[in-house]
C-alpha cells in the first residue's frame, strides 16, 4: 500500500512480448491465455498506472570464482537465484558467517575469506536449486496444481 494505492507483484513465466488489450496502458503477458478469470487479468491489464515488466536474472546453481586475493562476494552478488523467500536470509548468514571468519582469522584475512566461502558455496548451490524448484512449481504449465501436489503430497 503506498499513497492510499494498493501495488501488486505478478509472476508469470513469459519468453515472449506482452500483448497490448484495449486501449491505452493495458496490456497482458503473453502467457496469460483467454481461460484466467477476467477478474484475474483485470489485476494485471485494469491498475492505475502501466505495469512495469521486470525480467528475473539468476545466477547459475553453481556458480563460483577462483580465490582471489582480498575479494569476495556475499548476498545476491554472490548467489543470485529466483525469489523463494530464502534471498534475504542467505544475505544476513553471509554477512554473520563473513564476520564470524575474519574475527576467528584476525591475522589471516585470506584464511578467513577461504572459510567464509567453504561454506557459503554449497549452501547457495542448494538454495538456488531449490528455489529454481519452487518456481517451477509454481509457475509451470500444470500450476497452480503443481504446487498444491507439494503442498499436500
Ligand atoms: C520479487 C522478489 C521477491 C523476493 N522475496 C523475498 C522473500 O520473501 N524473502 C527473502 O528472504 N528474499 C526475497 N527476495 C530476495 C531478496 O530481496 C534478496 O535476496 C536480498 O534483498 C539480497 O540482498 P542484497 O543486499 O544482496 O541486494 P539488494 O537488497 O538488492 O541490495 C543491493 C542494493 O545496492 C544498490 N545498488 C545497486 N547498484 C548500485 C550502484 N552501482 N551504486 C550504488 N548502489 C547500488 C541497490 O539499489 C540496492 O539497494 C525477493 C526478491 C525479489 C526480486
Amino acid at each position: 500500500m503506498r499513497d492510499g494505492r494498493l501495488d501488486g507483484i505478478h509472476a508469470i513465466l513469459d519468453p515472449d512480448k506482452p500483448r497490448r488489450v484495449g486501449a491505452g496502458r493495458r496490456w497482458l503477458p503473453s502467457a496469460v491465455d483467454r481461460r484466467w478469470a477476467p477478474e484475474l487479468t483485470a489485476l494485471i491489464t485494469d491498475g492505475e498506472t502501466a505495469p512495469v515488466p521486470r525480467p528475473i536474472h539468476t545466477l547459475p546453481n553453481r556458480h563460483r570464482w577462483d580465490r582471489m586475493p582480498g575479494v569476495t562476494l556475499l548476498r545476491d552478488a554472490a548467489h543470485l537465484m529466483p525469489p523463494s523467500g530464502e534471498g534475504a536470509n542467505l544475505a544476513m548468514l553471509d554477512g554473520a558467517d563473513l564476520g564470524r571468519a575474519i574475527a576467528a582469522h584476525p591475522d589471516g584475512l585470506e584464511a578467513a575469506l577461504t572459510v567464509y566461502e567453504e561454506a557459503m558455496f554449497p549452501r547457495s548451490e542448494s538454495e538456488a536449486a531449490d528455489a529454481h524448484r519452487l518456481m517451477a512449481l509454481c509457475l509451470d504449465d500444470r500450476a497452480p496444481h503443481s504446487l498444491i501436489d507439494f503442498l499436500t503430497g
